[in-house]
């Protein structure tokens, strides 16, 4: 089908609109007023400084898709939005706009479910239907910016999908979302949150852009993290804290870990004592003090995996053990807990409801 040849106007980077304009008889001008507006929010149909001829054009040459809110849940709480939007093609993805006081940050997907297939985890129980265009990355963003009537300041990558499985179009959007003429989040603002694509990792480090790279760890040895998380049997996690340590050496920034607490499966004094031994051991030598970060989340029950959630006693023990051995270890304070707002868990019951 012809239209979808199309370039999306949301994917376009300011030189790549440029000329594609510029080929089509328009001025080059044209081509910052048009990235600013889009990112702003405004479709080419709600631009007043652009002309019918020129809608036509655009029309005609390229498509056009902002995600559509398909489910809105805001948390009497803490005042978390949770979106549920629609994509073109009518796949649905989830994202988290999360109000701090520093400002906004927003939690945005990166496919349209996950082939990683981690055993606690919602988002992959489907499997991956496909990737996001960079321009659905960054349609997360102006949705939500456009709908919240706020600036949005922070981007988590930590939503649907595995983002270092989606990696040039995620790369893409990274820049996109920088531009001064756009929405310009900066570097340090951004966090990216990955299973541990240890090849990915290194090909990160070579951009050298000054992100926030999150790794979703789970357990301290090889024995527990295959169990859980079936990339492990590719990246064992000798090689993973081997990349994060050259990662951090590279780049000088630090990198945070994501351990979800899950009853009698990783959440001992033991293998607390584990995961401080293995992390000082690796990213940590006489010389060298990177500082380290563990985020300790008691698991969100997903029915299908069977886990439960570590009790609080279990949770504030493995914390204590962390910090006994030099490693910052914070409990995860629960964003919009009445509104489901964990990733994947939302799409998936809208999905159940359609079929049934
Ligand atoms: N694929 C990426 C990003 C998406 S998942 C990654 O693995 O990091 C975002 C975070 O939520 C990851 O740390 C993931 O392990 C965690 N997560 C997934 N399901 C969860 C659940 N049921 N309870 C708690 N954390 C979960």
């Amino acid at each position: 089908m012809e239209t979808e040849k199309k370039p999306e106007l949301l994917s376009l980077t300011p030189d790549e609109l440029r000329a594609s304009l510029v080929s089509l008889g328009e001025p080059a001008y044209r081509a910052t007023q048009l990235f600013t507006q889009l990112h702003r929010g405004l479709s080419p149909d709600e631009m007043t400084n652009i002309g019918k001829a020129t809608k036509e054009l655009l029309q005609k040459n390229f498509s056009y898709h902002l995600p559509g809110i398909e489910r809105k849940l805001v948390s009497k709480l803490d005042g978390t939005v949770k979106y549920l939007f629609s994509l073109a093609d009518g796949a649905c993805v989830e994202s988290v706009v999360m109000k701090y006081e520093h400002g906004n940050t927003i939690c945005i997907s990166s496919q349209v479910g996950c082939r990683m297939g981690c055993k606690f985890c919602a988002s992959t129980i489907g499997g991956k239907i496909r990737d996001l265009t960079a321009g659905e990355l960054l349609g997360q963003v102006i949705a939500a910016a456009r709908d919240t009537g706020e600036r949005i300041g922070g981007i988590v990558l930590m939503g649907i999908g595995e983002p270092l499985d989606n990696y040039d179009n995620v790369l893409k959007f990274l820049h996109l979302v920088n531009e001064p003429d756009g929405i310009c989040i900066g570097y340090r603002h951004i966090s990216l949150s990955t299973c541990g694509l240890v090849d990915k990792i290194k090909k990160l480090q070579a951009e050298d852009l000054p992100i926030t790279l999150s790794i979703s760890l789970h357990a301290p040895d090889d024995e527990t993290r295959n169990e859980i998380m079936p990339i492990n049997r590719r990246y064992g996690v000798s090689e993973l804290l081997d990349a994060c340590r050259d990662y951090f050496r590279a780049t000088g920034r630090r990198i945070s870990f994501e351990y979800t607490l899950i009853a009698g499966k990783n959440d001992s004094v033991s293998q607390a004592e584990k995961l401080a031994s293995v992390l000082n051991s690796h990213l940590r030598s006489k010389t060298e003090t990177m500082p380290i970060h563990v985020n300790l989340i008691p698991v969100n029950e997903v029915k299908e995996s069977g886990f439960t959630s570590a009790d609080r006693k279990s949770v504030a023990a493995f914390a204590k053990t962390l910090e006994s051995r030099g490693i910052r270890a914070t409990v995860r304070r629960k964003l919009g807990a009445d509104i489901n707002a964990s990733c994947g868990q939302l799409r998936k019951s809208v999905l159940e409801e359609k079929k049934a």
